[in-house]
């Protein structure tokens, strides 16, 4: 059986290795990767392929959708029998068929199937200025005219969209013996149907880029070959005209069945699902009324909800009238019928949630570690944060100075991690100061003991990410990478801007397995998978909770069997604390909204409060009982969620994985007791070795056969097989006696029970 699965190109290695040849026992799986793949694949299909096994087909989304260029292929002439328009001596031109040579003719009125058929006038096809007359003349002179009728160099742009005409329609009447065949009422004139469109061609300098094959169109060739599509990331195909919309809907010609995996069904609003139904189930749509035909907005009212946006301009028009200019604008707001779910949707979905599938996830433990600081850093670290608070408060109350507050942070949390450079802020007139100490050779208490926890992260085999607030010109992520280089161990800065391209240098980093990963949070926020370092490391926060709370998830994803830790080493008596108070409050917010933590129990994690800003930083201490209250908001926030510890993790996910095979054998009819029973008792024939003597044999008797005859076909028959014939006698009979296929019992690993195959991406 085949199955053809799309996905991000970045994702199909994943796919590959960590997916399909983990979960799926005996399969071969392939990848296309260039037109010439899809091509190598439709030849062997049509010359009878048939898979022998299950076998995978995968193709990236993005590269499946790349063609050649579209040409318009018509040509440019002045119009036959047409007398000169006027006594300049203009001709008429009109576009031609390049099969037929008659003008292509289009309605008068565009839209209108019923207007008149005139010949095609420049602007129908071309989207640029039209070539005058004497433009082509002077080409034609200097003999520099296309093969379209088209001076050389122009700069031609077609217009594209569904209502033009695909071939050419010309007919001709009946001559001679066709107007004698048989069914010639039916069928009186022959049509020209010669092709309007074709690729362009780049040595004609009809495109920058080499002709290419559309991996989609060639796939959808292979009609019904692929027992299923999947579709990964479906929510990517939902637009109507993007190339992969198109190349979704060709793939899902080219299979039986389609399966669509998302994350994000829809952005909310109902257009969204729209041509995903369309171009997977359209027989449930056309019977509900809609059609090719409809409309976004009409769908939207029915299916939707549209707002109107009234733009009202007044303007003083005279002394006594007022006018005001309105326009009206009708878009679609988010909102979706329920009656679009249980229509189309609902019976053919299946929505599932972690707890739904009954998986547990690895072990995740949280740390805040909280340090004190060294003897001189505390001492120029207090008297900086308080002569900067009172400066910052008298600046904001008494003068009003807008943004003092905006440099505290910044400045205390920086001179908190980087001691060994000096800090100035800058409030009206004055300038407040802290002293540089040391020149960064020493490392200071929270340096130590990042590179000691590193260390013995790695010394487990684990591997870390550690994550920074101020990067940039701030340097905190050079600084990290400086002191743990000094200390031997290998690490890399991640900081690719572009978000595409960072998956991708996330890819190469585990290729090379680095140990360590260095870089901002706000980089890895979504949607990034970091599995491979299973620690995250705070070296700093940030006041923003939705981007600490998701960048410490990165690691901990289904797929992940090391136990995940996440450490916040905060330093007392400083404003990292106070931030660290901030963010746990926050948190706990948070987790009252998401319906995780009552409001009662908030009180217990807000200990920041407007107040604490004022008070002194010796109250900015953790006892016990902030890392205990910590751990428990964290344990708030995985309630619901099965954790089991890395040790057992294995044996738990796989006895998990059987059940949920046994409950999809039950969905499907099947007694799974019996099921394991009939397979495990009934041993299975397998052929080891292929058949290929055998094969000669037959080939060497077939062979003898047509050598019998002589015609000159069998000849040349007879003439490719010489070469069979030097192969066969190389074996001698015993060997081919060895070489006959065994026939081994061999009992079949019942592996295929356990199987799942899911994006959780
Ligand atoms: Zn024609």
């Amino acid at each position: 059986m085949a199955v053809l699965l799309s996905a991000p190109a970045i994702t199909l290695p994943k796919w590959k290795s960590k997916e399909l040849l983990k979960t799926v026992p005996d399969i071969e799986v392939n990848i296309i990767r260039s037109g010439n793949d899809a091509l190598a694949l439709l030849k062997r299909v049509r010359q009878g392929y048939k898979p022998k096994k299950l076998e995978f087909t995968l193709v990236g989304i993005d590269k499946a959708k790349l063609g050649s260029e579209i040409y318009f292929g018509g040509i440019w002439k002045r119009m036959y029998n047409v007398p000169l328009e006027d006594e300049l001596g203009t001709f008429e031109y009109a576009w031609h068929c390049p099969g037929c040579g008659k003008p292509i003719l289009v309605p008068l009125d565009e839209g209108d199937d019923k207007s008149e058929l005139v010949p095609a006038p420049w602007d129908t096809f071309a989207d640029v200025p039209m070539v005058s007359a004497q433009e082509l003349e002077i080409a034609r002179r200097q003999g520099e005219l296309l093969p379209n009728g088209l001076p050389k160099g122009i700069k031609i742009k077609w217009k594209r969209h569904s209502k033009l005409p695909k071939f050419c329609e010309h007919s001709f009447p009946l001559t001679g013996v066709d107007a004698t065949r048989e069914g010639k009422e039916e069928n009186p004139d022959r049509i020209c149907g010669e092709r309007l469109w074709r690729p362009a061609i780049h040595s004609l300098g009809e495109s920058r880029n080499r002709s290419r094959v559309n991996i989609s169109q060639v796939l959808k060739r292979l009609k019904g070959y692929f027992a299923l599509y999947i579709c990964d990331e479906a929510h990517m195909c939902k637009s109507e005209d993007s190339g992969r919309g198109d190349a979704f809907a060709q793939m899902v010609k080219s299979a039986k069945r389609t399966l669509m995996l998302t994350g994000t069904i829809t952005n909310g609003k109902s257009t969204s699902i729209k041509e995903l139904l369309w171009r997977t189930d359209p027989r449930s749509l056309l019977e509900a009324g809609v059609d090719y035909q409809t409309g976004s907005v009409e769908w939207a009212s029915r299916f939707g909800k549209l707002e109107q946006v009234i733009k009202e301009e007044g303007g003083d028009e005279g002394v006594i009238t007022r006018r005001n200019k309105r326009s009206v604008q009708t878009k679609e707001a988010p909102g979706i019928a329920p009656q679009l779910t249980a229509q189309f949707l609902l019976h053919k979905s299946a929505f599932l949630e972690l707890p739904d599938l009954g998986l547990p996830l690895v072990e995740l433990k949280e740390y805040p570690v909280f340090l004190d600081m060294d003897e001189g850093h505390g001492e120029h670290y207090t008297k900086f944060h308080n002569t900067l608070h009172e400066a910052c408060k008298k600046a904001s109350g008494a003068s009003g100075t807008p943004g003092a507050w905006s440099k505290f942070n910044p400045a205390t949390l920086m001179y908190s991690a980087r001691p060994d450079q000096e800090m100035i802020v800058r409030l009206g007139q004055s300038a407040y100061t802290a002293p540089a100490l040391g020149d960064g050779s020493m490392l200071h208490a929270k340096e130590r003991w990042l590179v000691e926890t590193v260390q013995s992260e790695l010394s487990e085999g684990r591997r870390c990410i550690i994550f920074n607030q101020f990067t940039g010109s701030y340097n905190m992520n050079e600084r990290v990478e400086e002191i743990l280089q000094r200390m031997g161990v290998r690490c890399k800065i991640l900081n690719e801007p572009n978000t595409e391209l960072r998956t991708q240098r996330l890819a190469e980093y585990e290729a090379e397995e680095y140990p360590v990963i260095i870089c901002a949070m706000k980089l890895v926020e979504v949607g990034l998978d970091m599995m491979y370092w299973p620690t995250i490391i705070y070296n700093q926060l940030s006041y923003e909770v939705s981007t600490v709370r998701q960048s410490s998830r990165r690691a901990w994803r289904i797929g992940q069997d090391r136990e995940c830790r996440v450490y916040y080493p905060i330093y007392n008596r400083s404003q990292q604390m106070k931030q660290f108070m901030h963010i746990m409050s926050a948190r706990g917010h948070a987790l009252m909204v998401e319906g995780r933590l009552d409001k009662s129990e908030l009180a217990s994690f807000s200990i920041d409060s407007q107040s604490s800003l004022a008070r002194d930083l010796a109250s900015c201490f953790a006892g016990a009982d902030v890392a205990k209250a910590w751990t428990t908001l964290a344990a708030k926030e995985m309630a619901g969620i099965e954790m089991i510890a890395e040790a057992n993790f294995k044996d738990v996910l796989s006895e998990r994985m059987q059940r949920l095979a046994d409950e999809t054998l039950k969905l499907c009819g099947i007694d799974p007791a019996q099921w394991h029973q009939e397979r495990s008792k009934k041993p299975i024939i397998k052929e080891i070795g292929e058949t290929r003597t055998i094969d000669l044999m037959n080939d060497l008797l077939i062979r003898q056969e047509v050598q019998a005859e002589t015609s000159a076909t069998t000849r040349i028959l007879s003439n490719n097989v010489i070469n069979l014939e030097e192969e066969i006698r190389i074996l001698t009979f015993a060997e081919l006696i060895v070489d006959e296929p065994r026939k081994i019992l061999k009992k079949q690993i019942p592996t295929h029970e356990n199987q799942l195959m899911w994006d959780f991406g």
